[in-house]
């Protein structure tokens, strides 16, 4: 009796001992392979969609003519995109609050979570009060017979990184189609148009990406629009439709 309980104490040791290992072992391949970082805990089933809210912080962007916010617009914009996307992709914010980012750290983000998009949200604006429409642009990106890199709003500094969307502007602009197609299903003042600019964030992004101008917060009615949630969600809604069908139709 003796005997046997030794050789079963020395047993389950052994069993803790090897399965410690184990752990020990996973730990450090973990630690060693990624650092659990986002990118390494993305899920395989659905789709990563980044979202960036244009602008935040010091950086206001556009204001409207009751003192509406682009920065304010953009983010509630994405946050109703985020809620719509809800259960059918992994959806990873650039940012969630009201501070400043730049252009790097937003393209930098995207990258290190592998996005298989980017949509950037913004409003138009003008000092033509009557200017209005929506716009949804792909990037033109520098290099070649194309020139040099032309920054957007955001920057005004060429990056390291300012030819890796080149390989993606086929794919991003049927991306940006399949936004427009949608987008023009609401009610709206102004039809969505696509185009093709050079854009400093979207040089950067290894992923098919796009900025979508919601209309000019300084257009009075448009103003007006962004602030109603209802509109916002109607809003978010039809990009979520666009998005997921052009993710279907590339997968
Ligand atoms: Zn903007």
């Amino acid at each position: 009796m003796q005997k046997d309980s030794k050789v079963n104490k020395s047993c389950c040791f052994q069993r803790h001992a090897v399965l410690t290992g184990i752990v020990c072992l996973l730990v450090f391949a973990a630690i060693v392979g990624g650092n659990f970082s986002a990118a390494q805990a993305r899920s395989v089933d659905m789709p990563v969609v980044v979202v960036d809210p244009g602008h935040g912080g010091n950086d206001k962007g556009g204001q409207g003519p009751g003192g509406e916010l682009e920065k304010q617009v953009c983010l509630e914009l994405a946050k109703k995109l985020e809620a719509a996307l809800d259960g059918r992709a992994q959806v990873i914010m650039t940012r969630t609050d009201d501070y400043g980012m730049s252009v790097d750290q937003r393209a930098s983000l995207a990258n290190r979570h592998q996005g298989d998009i980017l949509i950037s949200l913004h409003t138009g604006a003008s000092n033509n009060s009557a200017a209005n429409g929506h716009s949804i642009y792909y990037d033109l990106p520098p290099g070649g017979d194309q020139g040099p890199a032309v920054a957007d709003h955001d920057s005004a500094i060429p990056r390291k990184w300012d030819r890796i969307q080149h390989g993606h502007v086929r794919a991003s602009s049927l991306l940006a189609e399949s936004l427009r197609v949608q987008i023009n299903q609401i009610e709206m003042p102004g039809d969505a148009d696509v185009m093709q600019a050079p854009m400093a964030l979207l040089h950067g992004l290894d992923m098919p990406a796009v900025i979508y101008e919601t209309g000019y917060i300084t257009h009075p009615a448009m103003a007006k629009a962004l602030e109603n949630q209802s509109y916002l969600e109607a809003l978010a809604r039809v990009l979520a439709e666009g998005i997921m069908k052009y993710l279907r139709d590339s997968s």
